[in-house]
């Protein structure tokens, strides 16, 4: 054990949960605290690129694990909402070997899963809401809803967009409605094959786009999401929706995408927030990651994979640089992270990656293993 230095982690979400798998293969005593009763299988999709596998194989191998089981596309085709021309094609498992690492795209819950898989159960305690922290300099006392209290060394936010460790450390103050929501929506893939779909395409006009991609090596789902105008002003995280809504919005796009959206049955709505950079990442024996720090709307696919490559930047400071210097450690890691993520978020948040011909390897080509740390 790294000198039997404990370190909590509140969230575990996909950063989270990286966070202690990597960090227990460093040799800390990690403990991963999350809100919700028990883990759940959320009904979405994502896409992995090459520069969150090559992290996902420091947990024994997980990247051949998802390789097995996800889709794996080998381009990446933007397509004109009404006629269907491609205005790009970018290559991705077409240029594997130069990014270095495949790019996949699953079943949320699943990948959630083979990622918790990877962590020693016992270190993992659901219905742990954190509500407060104490940090007295030696360590720090977690205060939990369900009454318990705890004593870590070390505390990482892994909290997500209303992070409760971000607030503490920085003030009460609410995450900004983009003005724009995401409609998600899973079919079976035999009725997107029916109707001729691409592996993994994006549909836009100038004011929204509808995302279109396989979630598993089989191709037994096809999921769709989407970015598009919309008032919002439930406190809710996710509401129901309907097809009808979803046809609504997308009047008058190519067939193809009419044809996606008849076959939807169960469709959700989400509100697409984000907030503005922070200044620094870390306070005292305190430091956040992921969606606490930097959270951004989702149209780059990279807000979780910002997540991961901070959990691996942060094991790797905690691990290189040691944890008698905290302050020098954190400040590292910040440095380390802060240009990139930054500029994710914004070019994520202005909803341009992609939508023209652009050779992404700054994205997908980075390896955080290949950082000068400190
Ligand atoms: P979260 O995933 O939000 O996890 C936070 C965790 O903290 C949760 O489990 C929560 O229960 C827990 N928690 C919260 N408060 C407390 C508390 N007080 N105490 C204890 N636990 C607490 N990213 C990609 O990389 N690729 C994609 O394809 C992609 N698609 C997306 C599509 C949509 C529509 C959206 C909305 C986002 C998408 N993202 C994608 C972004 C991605 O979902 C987020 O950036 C990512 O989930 C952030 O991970 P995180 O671990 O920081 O936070």
């Amino acid at each position: 054990m790294a000198n039997g230095v404990r370190i909590g982690i509140a969230g575990a979400g996909l950063g989270g949960v990286a966070a202690a798998g990597l960090l227990e293969r460093a040799g800390f005593d990690v403990v991963l605290f999350d809100q919700a009763p028990a883990f759940s299988r959320l009904g979405a999709g994502i896409q992995f690129g090459p520069n969150v596998l090559k992290i996902l194989a420091h947990l024994d191998g997980l990247d051949k694990k998802l390789e097995a089981i996800s889709c794996l596309p080998d381009y990446w085709v933007s397509r004109k909402w009404d006629d269907g021309s491609v205005m790009a094609k970018i290559p991705l498992n077409a240029e594997r070997e130069r990014y270095g690492a495949p790019y996949i795209t699953i079943h949320r819950g699943d990948l959630h899963q083979a990622m918790l898989d990877c962590i020693s159960p016992e270190r993992v305690r659901w219905g742990h809401k954190l509500v407060d922290f104490v940090d007295n300099g030696r360590d720090v006392t977690l205060s939990f809803e369900n009454g318990k209290t705890e004593t870590v060394d070390i505390l990482v936010g892994a909290d997500g967009i209303n992070s409760c460790v971000r607030e503490k450390i920085f003030g009460v103050s609410e995450a900004v409605y983009t003005g724009w929501i995401a409609h998600r929506a899973i079919i079976p893939g035999a009725a997107a094959k029916s109707l001729g779909a691409d592996v993994n395409a994006k549909w836009w006009s100038d004011d929204r786009h509808i995302v279109c991609y396989y979630l598993d090596r089989n191709e037994d789902e096809f999921y769709l999401v989407t970015g598009e105008p919309a008032e919002w002003t439930s406190r809710a995280g996710q509401l129901p929706s309907s097809q009808d809504a979803l046809r609504e919005a997308f009047k008058g796009f190519h067939p193809l995408v009419q044809g996606y959206i008849d076959a939807t049955d169960v469709v959700t709505k989400w509100p697409l927030k984000t907030r503005a950079p922070l200044p620094v990442w870390y306070q005292g024996r305190t430091v956040l990651m992921g969606d606490s720090c930097h959270p951004m709307k989702p149209h780059m696919a990279q807000g979780a994979a910002m997540a991961v490559e901070d959990a691996a930047v942060l094991a790797r400071c905690l691990k290189e640089l040691g944890t008698k210097d905290l302050d020098h450690t954190f400040r590292a890691y910040d440095e380390a992270r802060k240009e990139r993520a930054t500029k994710v978020q914004s070019i994520s948040n202005a909803n341009t990656w992609l939508r023209q011909p652009e050779d992404p390897y700054w994205c997908y080509g980075d390896n955080v293993y290949d950082l000068a740390i400190g």
